[in-house]
Formats: C-alpha cells, structure tokens, sequence
C-alpha cells in the first residue's frame, strides 16, 4: 500500500465482518476497528489492524467507513451517532443486509458535510467472506463506487462486484436473493422429505434433481451439507428471519402480493420458535425432517453403511 491509502474503519465484526476486515488487513490497508463485542476487536488488533477507542473517533479520522451490522436498528444507530463526525469527502458503505430506511435518517447531514454513502451487501455466507469471494452490489454513483472498488475487491469476487443502481437498488437486489434462497430452501426440505418417505433412496433423489430441469445452485452447492447434519450456524435464523420481514415489508410498500415469501417467513419463525434464534439459516430443514418423521443425514448414512 502507499501512503496516499485511505484510512479505513470497519465497524461489526461477527461472522461476516471478522473475515472481511480480516481480509483487508491481510492486503495491507490500515484498518480502524470497533465492535461491540471485545474478543471480536481482539482477534482484528491481534491480525493488524487499530483499536477504535469509540465510533466517534473512528468516525473523525477514517476516509472509508464500513459497517457491517445485524439490521435496520444497528445501521440506523451508528449512522446517527457518525454522521455528524464524518469527514468531508469521506465514504461511508453500509454492506449490512438493511434497508433504505435506516441509512437514509442522516442524508442531509451526510450532504452538508459532503460525505457520500453506498450500499453494499454481500452474498456468499462465511465461507465467502473467510475466501474473499463474495458477490457485493453496490448501489448508489458510479463515480463513488469506482474510489472504493479497490477496498470491494479484497472482500469480493472482482467478477461479481456488481453496480446494480442508485441509492437502496443494493439492498433491494440483496433482500430479494435471500428471499429465493429461503424459498429455494423450503421447497427443497419438502420434496426431499415426501421422495424419502415415499421410498427413494436420498442420493438417488438428490442426483436425479440435479440431473433435471429442477436443478439449482442451490441443491447442488448449499443443500448437501444437511447431508453431515451442517445446518450453516455461521448464519443465525434470527437474522435470516431479518431478511424474510424486510422482504416481505418491501413487497407491501411497492404493493406488490408476497404468498409466498409470506408462507417462507412463516416456515422460519416456526424453525426459529422452536430451535432458537442461534440455530443454523437451514434450520427449516431440520423442521421438515421433524414433521416427516426422519434425518436426511441418517438416510444417506444408512444407505452408504449398507454398501
Ligand atoms: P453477526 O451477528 O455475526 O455480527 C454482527 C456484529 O455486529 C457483531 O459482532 C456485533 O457485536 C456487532 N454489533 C452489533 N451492534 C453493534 C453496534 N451498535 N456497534 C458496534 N458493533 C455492533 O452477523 P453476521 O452474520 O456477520 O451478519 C452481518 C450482516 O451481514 C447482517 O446484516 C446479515 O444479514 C448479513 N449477511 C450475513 C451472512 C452470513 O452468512 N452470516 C451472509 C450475507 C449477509
């Protein structure tokens, strides 16, 4: 790095923060961290980067700031709290999967001290995060986007740091991913249940789907890890239930009918009822496992100790 790089601040370092800052820090930026949680800064200091003492002095000396929060509430709150602070012609990226909304609350000060804001969240769960291959997009001015693309490029997958609109279009592109997903989810938890039950053989099953016009990513990337009874705790159903009601606010507020994004939400705030909200995002499966009677991982184990 030369010494014309940015002063960066990153704020939230949890599953998916920890890896990201991480990764900055690794490519030679200087880094500002804060959390809330102490062990989470720890393990950054230990890794490089400096302890911010408070949001308020990471806010004053950064050039980039980017947080990467549980929600709407968090955002919103560190906005709040920063935008009075921030440097003129700094840049603050949000790539907390929010809303509009809550990073909106500040704009006018954000314009009268003349920093500028994207949006910026991320698929590609931990593992994405922990590689440095996350999918980013990025809405808000091209030509801000461009000052940072740098700092988006060690986090992400340079392919697929997409500019998808202006202000909130990140966001929107983002809550309706993970909606296709959490629906891709619940689908695929039914029909793998009912085919069991029915008497096919879980491999054959899963093989033959993948094989046919109903193939996916999803089933073919994400699913077989139910297969070793991995139900992805690196993303929390609290936080996938997040997602969900944002997704279905959003359809309300452009008037648009969700039945379906409604019955998904509602299959997960059932799984998250009654496995809590630190289990696993694919926790709905272990609820349609339950509702059928049997374990996918048991029925491929079976299968594998028969041969
Ligand atoms: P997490 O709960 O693991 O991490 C959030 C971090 O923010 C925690 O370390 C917490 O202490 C910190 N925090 C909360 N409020 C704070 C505050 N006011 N000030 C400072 N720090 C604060 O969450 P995560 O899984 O890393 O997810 C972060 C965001 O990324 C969420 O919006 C989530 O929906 C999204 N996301 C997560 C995944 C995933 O697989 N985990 C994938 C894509 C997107």
């Amino acid at each position: 790095m030369t010494d014309n790089s940015p002063l960066v601040g990153f704020i939230g370092l949890g599953h998916m923060g920890g890896h990201m800052s991480a990764n900055l820090v690794a490519a030679g930026h200087r880094l500002l961290v804060h959390d809330l949680n102490d062990t989470a800064v720890r393990r950054l200091v230990d890794l490089g980067a400096e302890r911010a003492e408070s949001v308020a002095a990471l806010a004053g000396q950064c050039d980039v700031v980017i947080t990467m929060l549980p929600g709407p509430p968090q955002v919103e709150g560190i906005i709040r709290e920063m935008a009075p602070l921030l440097r003129p012609g700094a840049v603050w990226i949000d790539m907390s999967t929010s809303t509009p909304a809550a990073a909106r609350v500040m704009d006018e000060v954000l314009a009268e001290r003349g920093v500028f804001r994207l949006d910026a969240p991320v698929s590609g769960m931990a593992k994405g995060a922990a590689s440095g291959m996350l999918q980013i997009f990025v809405g808000g001015d091209a030509e801000v986007l461009a000052t940072v693309r740098p700092l988006l490029e060690v986090m992400g997958d340079p392919d697929r740091v997409l500019h998808v609109g202006g202000l909130g279009a990140g966001y929107t592109v983002k809550l309706m991913i993970n909606q296709l997903w959490f629906s891709h989810l619940v689908a695929s938890a039914e029909v793998l249940t009912v085919g069991l039950k029915a008497g096919v053989d879980l491999g054959v099953l899963h093989r033959s789907l993948l094989a046919s016009p109903a193939a996916s990513s999803f089933l073919a990337d994400d699913l077989p890890s139910i297969f070793v009874g991995d139900y992805d705790e690196s993303f929390a159903m609290k936080l996938a239930c997040k997602d969900l009601g944002l997704s279905i606010d959003l359809g309300r507020d452009v008037g648009v009918p969700t039945p379906l994004s409604a019955h998904v939400e509602q299959t997960y705030r059932t799984a998250l009822a009654m496995y809590g909200p630190d289990a696993g995002e694919m926790t709905p499966v272990r609820l349609a496992e339950q509702i059928a009677g049997l374990e996918l991982r048991q029925a491929l184990a079976a299968v594998e100790d028969a041969a």
